[in-house]
């Protein structure tokens, strides 16, 4: 995978190279220092994920949070940072009143909960409304990475940054596509004075990688996904 964002790569093309970067990363950083997911946005995965945004089934929350505790605790940046600040992204106040809950905002509870007491020893942190969504972005779906980019770009607002400053964040989110969304909230964070930006996200939907034939209940839950994120 791509030592940056976390891109599975295909094994012929992973070399010895300690720190294999992706094309994107390569050419146009990310604004986090680090990205991590459970799996692929695909099959039994990405249908728990489908379920628990669009059927309110919240208590799937509990097991997909404790699959990202794992994420942290493998990845070592992640597991040494100092009195990390747990953070979900946040979705357009409109957006969370229609669905009735943030499901980022469920996953990072259950995440830190999920953790070993050693690892929440740390004085580690959760910041529900540490970042604000300042506009309705139109939806990701379709889109390139740079137009992803710049749909997103100034999208995100830190409350308070005296809370930021000098600090290690750990951004949660459910699916990472392009990492867009993740690095303009990176960007935010930065601007805020966040010394390291960590995002952990359940899966990953990468066109590489594409999902299993469908099922008609399925690609049902699919065509609302695809018009809000
Ligand atoms: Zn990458």
């Amino acid at each position: 995978m791509c030592a940056q964002c976390g891109l599975p790569m295909a094994a012929g093309l992973t070399e010895s190279s300690s720190a294999l970067l992706c094309g994107a990363c390569r050419t146009d950083k990310f604004h986090f220092d680090l990205a991590r997911v459970y799996g692929l946005y695909r099959g039994v995965l990405r249908r728990l994920i489908l379920q628990l945004k669009f059927r309110r089934r919240e208590r799937l929350a509990q097991r997909l949070g404790s699959l990202l505790a794992g994420v942290w605790q493998q990845n070592e940046a992640v597991a040494r940072s100092e009195t990390p600040l747990v953070v979900p992204v946040p979705l357009h106040p409109l957006r969370e009143r229609e669905r009735g809950f943030n499901q980022s905002w469920l996953l990072a509870r259950e995440l830190v909960r999920s953790l070993p007491a050693s690892a929440r020893a740390k004085t580690l942190r959760l910041d529900r409304r540490l970042l604000a969504r300042v506009r309705m972005t139109a939806p990701q779906t379709g889109l390139s990475l740079s137009a992803r980019r710049e749909n997103v770009r100034g999208g995100f607002r830190v409350r308070w940054p005296e809370r930021v400053r000098g600090g290690s964040i750990v951004l949660v989110d459910d699916v990472m596509t392009t990492g867009a969304t993740l690095s303009a909230c990176a960007v935010a964070l930065r601007a805020a004075g966040a010394a390291q930006v960590f995002a952990l996200a359940v899966a990953r939907a990468t066109p590489q990688f594409p999902d299993f034939p469908l099922s008609t209940a399925d690609t049902e839950v699919d065509a609302r996904a695809g018009e809000q994120t």
